[in-house]
């Protein structure tokens, strides 16, 4: 079984379908996760990251590896758990650069499938081109979405946030982020024609994760 999440950051992605594959015995991956490691060893590695083809040619030589137990999900590149790091903020305002170059993302979603034939029982995956892209066949296709302030405020939460300042930083990162995501050539974040989109704007996670567990049982 394959269940697929996609949509933009801040909709609750992460934390619902982990939960989802948890509560239903099923592997989880983070896609994003993979594209992060991908521009985190970029960076670390000295990589003009708005160089495609340098992207390009570099984007073969890393080992990235994801653990897909859904109760503690891990990130390696060549060998290191870069699970702290890729959530930092060079990496999450170089991503949707990498992401864009197409070699990297043959790449990605090579291992992504890999992941999903190697899943002793089934997946869910969550990201931003799953249901278009990666796995069109997938069992069931989800598109979350919220308005980016609910967005912004919800990341804020997260990183323990309070200053309007920086509220209004992390807005504008959201922002840049969907308009870089929406509007590549390659693999645009989308909806698939027969994904069911779900607003998460004034719905509590637990909303959210019983919902589509109903949709799952449909
Ligand atoms: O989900 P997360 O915010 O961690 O994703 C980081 C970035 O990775 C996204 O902004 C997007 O550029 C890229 N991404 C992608 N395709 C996916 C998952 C993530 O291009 N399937």
């Amino acid at each position: 079984m394959i269940v697929v999440l996609d949509g933009p950051a801040g909709t609750g992605k992460s934390t619902v379908s982990r939960e989802i594959a948890a509560r239903l015995g099923l592997s989880f991956l983070d896609t994003g996760a993979m594209y992060r490691a991908m521009t985190h060893w970029l960076l670390q590695n000295g990589v003009d990251v708005d160089d495609a083809d340098a992207v390009a040619l570099a984007s073969a030589k890393p080992v990235i590896l994801s653990g897909t137990d859904a109760s503690g999900p891990t990130i390696t590149v060549d060998g290191v758990d870069v699970s702290g790091p890729i959530r930092g903020a060079a990496v999450t305002a170089a991503v949707s650069a990498v992401s864009a170059v197409p070699e990297v993302r043959v790449r990605m979603v090579d291992l992504q499938r890999h992941s999903a034939e190697e899943a002793p029982v089934g997946i869910v995956a969550e990201g931003r081109d799953l249901g278009t892209v990666v796995f069109p066949d997938a069992d069931l296709k989800v598109f979350l979405t919220a308005s980016a302030g609910i967005r912004a405020v919800r990341r804020a939460a997260q990183l323990g946030v309070t200053g309007p300042e920086q509220i209004a930083a992390i807005l504008a990162d959201i922002e840049r982020r969907d308009a870089a995501d929406s509007g590549r050539a390659t693999s645009p974040l989308a909806k698939a024609d027969d994904a069911i989109e779900v607003d998460t704007s004034a719905m509590e996670p637990e909303e959210v994760i019983t919902h589509i567990l109903g949709l799952v049982r449909q």
